[in-house]
């Protein structure tokens, strides 16, 4: 039967990573935890059962946008679902209240502060409910990254409805989390299946930052023309820039961040939903609310102040299974800024200690020699025995040259000024300067004083980040940058151990995609044939694009090339409320 509703309702040949065990151990009403890279499909692990079980299937879901763009694919899939939430008019949610207590409902989607709302409770009480599913559980905990306080109030509804399986789900959440996560949502017995974090279809990219704008503008135009991306920076000044930029390039692209009027911010996510070859430039505030699985790239132009971090935001490129790029330029500047943030916040040192570790990782996937993916994945503690072939240190080669002479110098020089000086004053003295704050101090008749000529600055930069990284300098006062050294430098000095650093990459280039990630093979002429119906359709039904089939549907008509309605019933994505609804309409435009 669960194979039935997956092809029919859902138009999918077969389960994915966990689903079936999850959905078998919710069916046997069982407590569960799921872990599930973004994009492996969490969503379907309580969607079937709500469609197997009797009862109710009650989603808790912290964003609105979520809980739309959801419901609106299930109701598109012909499957009886809405949403409760405060910015609900009060005449619909009388009526959604009715059907609930008509049982006309099979999933309902609710935000965690209206789930102890009363109303809704005495609705409730003559209702049976089949599964409680919790998206994003790691939200409870406070170990997570983006604890949210009104997810700790979950357990409370336990006591207002019959006893059943409850589901919590999640992308991320290392195992101290996940133990937190059962013990605050007072989960039975639960049965945890943690799936694989890899994302095959995601090609990892990560380069020195030279001039940001024009590497993205050439990563864009080499890779993604008319594509849909999202564009990570630190802050909101630099996201406005960086729009104003790029729409000064000729790209269609709207800013979102925290800081923008209520209206514009929701009038920018609107257009990113529900427009085509759209870039949205960001802070992390936007993120959460997106679901749209056919974003084709992510790039930061700010490095992220974790693995976890980067790893949740780059899943949200090619969410469809589709190929997609995660590209990301990083320098020095990046390192220093988010290191004294951390340092600045009134934090306990506790928590500092681990945010420290947390950035060291991060620093320590930038400056890789190794393959990205493998880096990345044994972060998760999982193993990836050969290296991917398509991250960027995969295919262009990543030669190491000896620099112990020079990574020496900078040493000493950090050393002969007295371990009270920031890199810029450090890279003056190397580079001989002579300016009027290194005469005054006297460092021009040093002699460690114009050792280091043979680079120029952003050389001299990118040595000292690898060194920095390598652990052997630290940054010893983060208001002022203070460089200083580590008991492992000693070795470096006396010249027992060398070091091996990257090259200089004078000129970056962009590699074009990888037959392994990207299937090229498809009739292009059809597939923008088939968008262009896509479009028409959505403007119609006021539908974002992918709500009526997502770009791996559309590829996987291209390739299959459907003439009936069984061949059509084998494409990806397409079963029968699918079929119904848009299937001549697409077989049509094929047969042209
Ligand atoms: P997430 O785990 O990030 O919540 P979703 O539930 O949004 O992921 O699913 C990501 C995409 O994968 C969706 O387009 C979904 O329809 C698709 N998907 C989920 N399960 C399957 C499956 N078994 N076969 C094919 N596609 C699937
Ligand atoms: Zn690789």
């Amino acid at each position: 039967m669960l194979n039935k509703i997956l092809k029919e309702t859902f138009g999918y040949k077969d389960f994915r990573l966990s689903q079936k065990e999850i959905i078998d151990a919710a069916l046997s009403g069982k407590d569960v935890l799921g872990i599930m890279p973004t994009g492996g499909g969490k969503s379907l692990c309580y969607q079937v059962p709500a469609l197997a079980l009797p009862g109710l299937t009650i989603v808790v879901s912290p964003l609105i946008s979520l809980m739309q763009d959801q419901v609106l694919t299930l109701k598109d899939l012909g499957v009886a679902a809405e949403y409760l939430n405060s910015s609900l008019p009060i005449a619909q949610r009388r009526d959604i209240e009715e059907k609930l207590v008509n049982k006309e409902l099979k999933i309902l989607y609710v935000a965690p502060e209206g789930l102890l709302n009363s109303s809704f409770l005495n609705t409730l009480k003559n209702i049976e409910v089949s599964l409680v599913a919790i998206d994003e559980a790691h939200c409870v905990s406070q170990w997570g990254h983006e604890f949210r306080p009104q997810y700790t109030k979950l357990p409370q509804l336990r006591q207002h409805i019959n006893n059943c399986s409850w589901m919590a789900l999640t992308a991320t959440a290392d195992k101290k989390t996940q133990q937190d996560i059962c013990k605050q949502l007072e989960l039975k017995q639960p049965k945890l299946f943690v799936s694989g974090f890899d994302r095959p279809n995601i090609k990892y990219m990560i380069y020195d930052k030279k001039n940001e704008i024009k590497q993205l503008d050439e990563f864009i135009k080499n890779n993604h023309e008319n594509q849909t991306g999202i564009v990570y920076c630190l802050s909101r000044k630099k996201v406005e820039r960086i729009t104003d930029q790029l729409q000064g390039l000729g790209y269609n692209a709207v800013s979102y961040h925290a800081g923008l009027p209520a209206k514009l911010r929701a009038e920018n996510q609107h257009r990113f939903t529900y427009e085509e070859n759209i870039i949205v430039v960001a802070t992390i505030a936007f993120g959460m609310g997106i679901d749209r699985p056919d974003v084709r790239f992510v790039a930061h132009l700010d490095m992220p102040k974790s693995i976890e971090s980067y790893y949740q935001e780059t899943g949200r490129a090619g969410r469809d299974g589709a190929p997609a790029d995660a590209w990301m330029v990083y320098g020095l500047s990046d390192i220093v800024r988010l290191a004294s943030m951390l340092e600045m916040t009134e934090a306990s040192e506790a928590y500092k200690k681990i945010a420290r570790q947390k950035l060291d990782a991060m620093l320590g996937l930038c400056e890789a020699l190794k393959c990205r993916r493998q880096v990345l994945l044994e972060y998760f503690n999982e193993n990836y025995p050969e290296p991917c072939g398509y991250c960027d240190v995969c295919t262009e080669p990543q030669e190491t040259w000896d620099a112990t002479e020079d990574v020496q110098k900078l040493l000493s020089t950090i050393y002969r000024t007295g371990q009270r000086f920031g890199p810029t004053h450090i890279i003056d003295v190397l580079r001989g300067s002579r300016n009027e704050k290194l005469v005054n101090l006297g460092h021009d008749s040093l002699s460690v004083h114009g050792i280091g000529k043979e680079y120029s600055k952003s050389q001299w930069n990118a040595i000292l980040r690898q060194v920095l990284v390598k652990g052997l300098i630290r940054i010893k006062d983060w208001e002022f940058n203070i460089l200083s050294l580590t008991e492992d430098c000693r070795s470096v000095l006396t010249g027992k151990t060398k070091v091996y650093l990257k090259p200089f990459k004078k000129n970056q280039k962009v590699i074009k995609k990888s037959k392994k990630t990207f299937d090229t093979d498809i009739d292009q002429e059809l597939f923008e044939k088939l968008r262009v119906l896509r479009k028409s359709i959505a403007d119609e039904y006021k539908v974002p694009p992918y709500i009526v089939f997502n770009d791996k549907t559309l590829q996987d008509m291209c390739y299959i090339k459907p003439e009936n309605k069984d061949q059509m019933l084998l494409v990806h994505g397409v079963g029968e409320s699918k079929w119904e609804k848009y299937g001549e309409l697409f077989l049509k435009e094929i047969h042209q």
